[in-house]
């Protein structure tokens, strides 16, 4: 068995990947795969129902809002909130806490003005700007919840002057929010919530429409809304296993307890990276994620020794991202604890090669 801390797509619940390889085989008894039905038939019309019902549940999304279930992953999202919610010659505001803030707002400079609030380039983004105002002339603020490359979380929200859009691939249902202090949330699936190819969108219906431009069907969500994620051909597969994993996420108890659990794994991980002195975390304290552990080897020279020690007992996935080194424990909530402490065995059992 190998523990996956693999950063996304990520380590999905293993009764999960069963029900899912089951109904590419026979989908609910009706003798057919899944990915050879209709997404018109009644039995994948009732799936999109029940993940959207699971979202609105989970989550606690309130009236006025839209649940939607698209495609072309978080990235298309930097585009489309731009394209639809930044007037000609508007000015939209963002918070830059790492490369994929930094991909949105680039994508934002196509439509209109964009003024950065506060950035941590400067450091590497090893924490989030907290000093910034946020501009009332803007047409939305946006921010990254959680920085999956550097492993910063934004653990606190704030009141905002205008609609507030937040981009949550990587810790959506990992911890209670509250959906009415967003504008719009998005979340590519492949983290947290299912396999790559959907993207989750959670949309305040009343800020649509305001932009006075003309938009492409797919690109507008105004469509998608009348559509029901179902302008065009849904990617059906990547729809059912979400709506597999939410079910689980639900049948454990929901997002509060969820988020329970991830405080413990994350703990008991920072304790050790703490602790030990062969390693150390790199991100401010009061920053530091709960679903993506970032840390290095106080000695350089020690990273492929200790990665060689994962591979040998199953860790996999737990090398740094390439624009940060060292070591990036993914541990959203599928990984169970038992695989922290297998990793926690291994950086006790590390013993570094002498030079
Ligand atoms: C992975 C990730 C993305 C990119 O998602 P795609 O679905 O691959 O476009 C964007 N933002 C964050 C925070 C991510 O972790």
């Amino acid at each position: 068995m190998k523990h996956n801390f693999g950063p996304g797509p990520g380590i999905l619940p293993h009764e999960v990947l069963k029900q899912a390889a089951a109904a590419v085989i026979d989908f609910n008894g009706t003798g057919l795969s899944l990915l050879e039905v209709s997404h018109r038939s009644p039995e994948f019309e009732a799936v999109l129902d029940e993940a959207v019902k699971l979202v609105k549940e989970l989550l606690a999304v309130p009236a006025g809002y839209s649940v939607l279930f698209l495609q072309g992953g978080a990235s298309t999202q930097f585009a489309m909130v731009p394209y639809n919610l930044l007037p000609d010659g508007g000015k939209a505001a963002y918070l830059e806490s790492g490369v994929w803030a930094n991909k949105a707002l680039k994508e934002a400079k196509y439509f209109g003005e964009v003024e950065i609030v506060a950035t941590s380039k400067e450091s590497n983004f090893t924490y989030i700007p907290k000093d910034f105002t946020i501009p009332a002339d803007a047409a939305y603020f946006h921010i990254t919840s959680n920085n999956t490359i550097y492993g910063t979380q934004l653990h606190k929200f704030f009141p905002s002057p205008v609609p507030v859009v937040c981009d949550m691939s990587s810790d959506i249902f990992s911890r209670k929010i509250n959906v009415a202090d967003f504008g719009i949330i998005y979340a590519g699936a492949q983290k947290n919530m299912g396999p790559a190819g959907v993207t989750l969108v959670i949309v305040k219906d009343d800020i649509l429409g305001k932009s006075g431009r003309k938009i492409p069907a797919m690109l507008n969500y105004q469509t998608q809304i009348e559509g029901g994620s179902m302008y065009n051909t849904p990617p059906v597969f990547a729809i059912y296993v979400s709506m597999l994993t939410l079910n689980w996420l639900k049948s454990k108890g929901g997002v509060a307890e969820i988020e329970k659990e991830n405080a413990v794994k994350s703990r008991v991980l920072y304790e050790e990276i703490d602790r030990n002195p062969l390693f150390k975390a790199v991100c401010a304290v009061e920053d530091r994620s709960d679903m993506n552990v970032c840390f290095v080897a106080e000695n350089p020279e020690h990273e492929k020794p200790f990665l060689k020690l994962c591979d040998e007992k199953g860790i996999v996935g737990i090398k740094g991202h390439r624009s940060v080194g060292g070591f990036r424990a993914s541990i959203y909530n599928a990984l169970p604890i038992t695989s922290i402490y297998v990793l926690i065995d291994a950086m006790q059992e590390f013993n570094p090669p002498t030079p």
